[in-house]
């Protein structure tokens, strides 16, 4: 198949999140299986310095947003055989200090920056020398309003459009803003209205794409089902019921050849299931890196995460003042809510030995905080999939999750088969809960046997993206018929 895909972020040429990660990963696993892929994404600001083998195109894209036009360049990287990157370069919008906003505030012109986006792609799957595409996939709301576009110019042109597939991977950011804007699309009237793009008198891109795809798919099994109650549906929930028979759970998978722990730059030690000596090793490296003393003795338990509401770093919060009364480390590595930041750093500072907030972002120290620490938290109110357990899981350290989403579906607790148990779970969100559950933790570090069985079952679980790939061929599959 050609397979067109369309994300604003993509690893690893710009990130904030998994987002980024599975795009980059999914364009891979789909040329490697034989397909013909492009990705489209914005050049954002440095990407070019970092990837000198970047080329400028004579393709030239110009688009009306609203009353007015705007060009692009577009410039192109050959990542493999068969997977191209088309990068939309519009200094203007893409040439920022962030992706999405700064200072915790959103870009006020996002809604243009991502409608031009979405347009672009229209374009670039008519024209482009590699099409005709027979599948367009979007990614979140910042490429929602693609389906939609693409229906519009097959409509008014008699093109023989490609088949498109949105993919939600968090249904809490819908890409909403006021009525008035729904003009910068140039989308015919009859398309704001509550049966399309209309949301309560605002345009809303993630129910354009929710309606308008052939097919939707999201990151996990239980995702899946959760977003279709009201309780996790964030006012969308009716209207993807109404679609239910075209969504579709697929767990990400992992990209292990960035994501390993025996073949791998960020790691002085390597270290894999039979050997182990490395992850004690890279442990105390860690603990000395962070200023922590050096105990191999000591459960050394870590996040790296988004400091967001999602993410149950509040609740983490609470309850760490009460666990780092017992003999356990903590590290977080994260950004985001400036009062989490405030409260993580001075949890820190009341507890110099024991706990560390670095506050940012690294790439490199979160493999390292991955593959030295003993357990991996992720006690999140919701969580389409979550990558970092996986990671954690590969790395051999125990995630501790809360149960919900992806989370769920990737972990494995004793409780529910003790020979291929490879985490903790706990299902309320309380902080009792999650106590007990840092007290399990704490406990199994005492009883080495277990232990090592689950470590071994974590590292071994194999969440690749061969099952990931079939799966999403399937739907592409469905989304031709
Ligand atoms: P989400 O996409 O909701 O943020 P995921 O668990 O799916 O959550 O993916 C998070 C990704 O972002 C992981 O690859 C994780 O390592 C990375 N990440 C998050 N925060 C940081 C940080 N401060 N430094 C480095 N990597 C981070």
């Amino acid at each position: 198949m050609k397979i067109l895909l369309a994300s604003s972020e993509v690893h690893p040429f710009s990130k904030t999140g998994g987002l980024a990660d599975m795009v980059g990963a999914l364009g891979k696993a789909l040329a490697a299986a034989g397909h013909e892929v492009g990705i489209v994404t914005p050049l954002y600001r440095g990407i070019r310095e970092r990837f000198t083998e970047l080329r400028a195109t004579d393709h030239r894209v110009e688009v009306p947003i609203g009353d007015a036009r705007v060009a692009a360049g577009i410039a192109e990287l050959q990542l493999s055989k068969r997977l191209t990157v088309y990068f939309v370069d519009q200094r203007d919008y893409y040439h920022r200090l962030a992706l999405y906003g700064d200072n915790n505030t959103d870009y006020p012109d996002n809604p243009q920056r991502f409608i031009f986006l979405s347009k672009v792609v229209v374009q670039l799957a008519r024209d482009l020398p590699a099409g005709p595409f027979d599948i367009v996939h979007v990614h979140d709301w910042q490429l929602g309003l693609v389906p939609a576009l693409l229906r519009s110019e097959a409509h008014r042109t008699g093109w023989h459009s490609p088949r498109t597939v949105l993919t939600i991977h968090n249904l809490a950011y819908q890409g909403r803003f006021a009525g008035g804007g729904f003009g910068l699309t140039n989308l015919p009237p009859a398309f704001f209205t509550p049966a399309g793009i209309e949301y309560y008198g605002d345009v809303n891109c993630l129910k354009a794409g929710i309606i308008y795809s052939d097919f939707i798919t999201t990151v996990s099994p239980r995702y899946a089902r959760e977003i279709c109650t009201e309780a996790h549906g964030c006012g969308l929930d009716d209207v993807l019921r109404a679609r239910r028979a075209r969504l579709a759970g697929i767990l990400n998978g992992v990209d292990y050849d960035e994501w390993n722990t025996h073949r791998n730059l960020h790691l002085r030690h390597p270290f894999s299931l039979r050997k182990l000596a490395g992850k004690a090793a890279t442990k105390l490296d860690l603990q000395r890196e962070l200023g922590l003393p050096a105990r191999a003795d000591v459960p050394l338990f870590a996040t790296v995460t988004r400091l967001a509401d999602q993410k149950g770093v509040d609740l983490l919060l609470a309850v760490l003042e009460e666990m780092l009364a017992t003999n356990l480390q903590f590290v977080i590595l994260g950004s985001g809510d400036p009062a989490l930041q405030l409260g993580y750093q001075a949890l820190a500072e009341r507890h110099p030995t024991k706990a560390v907030a670095r506050i940012g972002y690294d790439h490199a120290l979160a493999h390292r905080i991955e593959a030295g620490c003993d357990f991996f938290l992720m006690p999140s109110r919701f969580e389409p999939c979550g990558l970092n357990q996986m990671y954690s899981l590969r790395y051999g350290a125990i995630p501790i999750v809360r149960r919900t989403g992806g989370l769920d579906d990737s972990v494995v607790d004793l409780s529910e088969n003790a020979q291929l148990a490879n985490g903790i779970k706990f299902t309320e969100f309380t902080s009792r809960a999650l106590a007990g559950a840092i007290r399990k933790a704490h406990a199994l570090y005492r009883t080495p046997k277990i232990l090592a069985r689950m470590r071994k079952n974590a590292m071994a679980a194999d969440y690749s993206w061969n099952r990931t790939t079939t799966e999403y061929e399937q739907v592409y599959r469905q989304a031709l018929a």
